[in-house]
Parts: structure tokens; sequence; C-alpha cells
């Protein structure tokens, strides 16, 4: 076996994702190579990733997506919102699709209207993507997968 030689201090061969959970917001620490292999919480217990989008409100909105180190697509929907209904399938599929590059989570903007105010959401349904804590991009309007994937392709450069 051979030696790189390391070039710089600071970076760790096994690197660490921080993550919280969806289901109890502890933040967890997860060596990023071993993300695809259906990691647990460390309290929990539970699935870190189910394939499904996370509904999000007032109490964990912030612990669940505004930390850690992966992006999170927050699709803000409202029950009565024909568009959003019609949306909802395409959005499964993509969390299906893309996990664990990102988290999907869903916010229902009446039930959390201090969540949609603080984001001056003005229609529905609108994504935000979010990193650490801040929007990379938003878009309004139900999207087709193509340029949802599109979407999620150009706010994270990749
Ligand atoms: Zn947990």
């Amino acid at each position: 076996m051979s030696v790189a030689a390391s070039s710089s201090a600071g970076t760790t061969v096994n690197d660490l994702i921080t993550l919280p959970c969806p289901h109890c917001a502890t933040l967890n620490r997860v060596p990023g190579a071993r993300l695809t292999e259906n990691p647990t919480c460390g309290r929990c217990k539970q699935a870190l990733f189910n394939g499904h989008p996370v509904a999000l409100g007032s109490a964990n909105f912030d612990q669940v997506a505004m930390r850690g180190d992966l992006p999170v697509i927050v699709d803000f929907w409202a029950t009565w919102c024909g568009p959003c209904q019609h949306f909802a399938p395409v959005f499964v599929a993509a969390a299906q699709r893309h996990e664990p590059r990102l988290r999907f989570a869903k916010l229902d903007t009446d039930a959390a209207q201090d969540i949609a105010g603080r984001f001056a959401i003005r229609s529905i349904p609108t994504l935000v993507l979010l990193q650490g804590g801040r929007e990379l991009a938003r878009q309004s309007g139900a999207l087709p997968a193509g340029r949802l994937d599109a979407f999620i392709a150009e706010a994270l450069g990749r």
C-alpha cells in the first residue's frame, strides 16, 4: 500500500458529515462513505433516510433544516393547493433518486405560518434549497421531474 503525502493539515481521510436526525433532531456524525449504507440515528435508532420527504413544522424546522452539512430542499406547500398536490409525487420520486446526497423536506405553510413568513413565501409550491442555514436557491411553481433535477444540479453546482 502506498501512502500519499498529505499536502495540507486539516484534511481527513474519513470525512465526517454532520447530519440532524429527522425524527429526534440529534446531530449525528456519519463518515461520508457510509451515507449510502442506510445509516441510523445514534440516539433514536431510526433511519436517517427513508426515501421519503420529512414533514417539518415550527417545532423542528430550525433543528433539522438549518443545521448540518447536507443540503436540504424544502417544499413549501398547503393542503388546499392543487398544484402542490400535483407536485407531491414528483418530489417523493426525486427524494428516492437523490437521497442521501441531500435531505428532502416539506413544510405545511398553514400549520407553520411563522416559518413561511420568515422565508417570505408568496406563492406555493415554492422550493427552497438550504445548506448550513443559508439559502442557496429557490424556485416557485410545480416543476416536472427533469426541471427539478436541473434546479438541484444547478444550485449545488454539480
Ligand atoms: Zn434520532
